[in-house]
């Protein structure tokens, strides 16, 4: 029985998805989340379904029985991940399933500002005795449909990461890997850096948007301080607008910028290209 939390999520839903492209039996797939009305969407599918919350170890218990492998889809409660993602790989030593997670580049070493709950998760897998693997996904593209939205809207971009570029690959991209992962024994104990085959920069992007959209998009490269001041100015509240800066001033550090070609070299093609994902996000 193969496990996937986080199942209601947008990844976790793909990954389901790609078991069941590869012909595997649903009724060895357990879906787990909290959100009932998605829980209920993937038992239309066929695989089984768990209530799990990270923060309930006997819900973890419950849906770990019988379980060979487990995906960890990282939680969204910035924060709290830590303590969360502990009670998971315990329950997972509990009935000695093997384990996938989902980190971030270079976890263990990056000023990433969400880097450190993954280092801390990381360290506790290597501590479990667990058999595992990371796979140590960049950017998803899909964090930039309203970016693209608004440029192809607005004719501009506003943006603090200046020249640094972004490995981002789409959901689909990693949940594909993903499911290779958990159906394969080559990747045990490996740390995976995946990310898209061609990293772009705001520029590029820019650039991408004018040509799928026909219209000019200027790129406005501001200061973080000014970028925190503008994002507020859109009605944000301080900790996102700082939140949203800060991710730019790592890109613009180059901490999202490398690949290496592994996730297309899983997958066994190459990574959605940009302007493919741009072109179907406008058309
Ligand atoms: P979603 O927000 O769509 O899904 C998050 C999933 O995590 C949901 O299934 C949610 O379950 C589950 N979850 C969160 N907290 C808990 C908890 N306490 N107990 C149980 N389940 C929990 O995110 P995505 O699917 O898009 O991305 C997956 C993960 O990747 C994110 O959670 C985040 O860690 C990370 N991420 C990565 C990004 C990147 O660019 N690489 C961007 C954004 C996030 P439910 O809804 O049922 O409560």
């Amino acid at each position: 029985t193969i496990v996937i939390t986080g199942a209601t999520g947008h990844l976790g839903r793909q990954v389901v998805e790609q078991l069941l492209a590869r012909g595997v039996d649903p009724s060895t797939v357990v879906a787990g989340g909290r959100n009932e009305e998605a829980l209920a969407a993937l038992a239309s599918h066929g695989v089984r379904t768990a209530r799990i919350d990270y923060s309930d170890p006997s819900t973890l218990d419950d849906a770990f029985a019988g379980a060979e492998k487990v995906l960890l889809i990282s939680g969204s409660e910035v924060g709290k991940r830590s303590v969360q993602h502990k009670a998971v790989i315990d329950a997972a030593r509990r009935v000695d399933a093997s384990l996938v997670y989902t980190s971030a580049p270079k976890a263990s070493t990056s000023a990433l500002v969400l880097a450190p709950e993954h280092k801390a998760t990381e360290g506790l897998l290597e501590g479990s005795g667990l058999t595992y693997t990371v796979l140590r996904n960049n950017w998803y593209t899909e964090n930039y449909d309203d970016t693209i939205r608004q440029a192809a809207s607005t004719g501009s971009i506003l943006t603090s990461a200046g020249r640094g570029r972004v490995a981002s690959a789409t959901r689909r991209d990693y949940a594909e890997a993903a499911a290779v992962v958990l159906l394969s024994d080559d990747y045990a104990g490996e740390i995976l850096e995946l990310g898209g085959d061609e990293p772009w920069s705001v520029d590029e992007l820019a650039s991408v948007v004018a040509d799928v959209q026909g219209n000019d998009v200027t790129v406005e490269q501001v200061s973080t301080d000014q970028h925190v001041a503008a994002l507020q100015g859109f009605g944000l509240d301080e900790g996102t607008a700082g939140f949203v800066a800060a991710i730019d001033a790592n890109i613009a550090d180059g901490l999202l910028a490398e690949s290496d070609g592994t996730l297309s070299r899983i997958i066994g093609r190459p990574t959605t290209p940009l302007r493919q994902y741009v072109a179907e996000l406008l058309g």
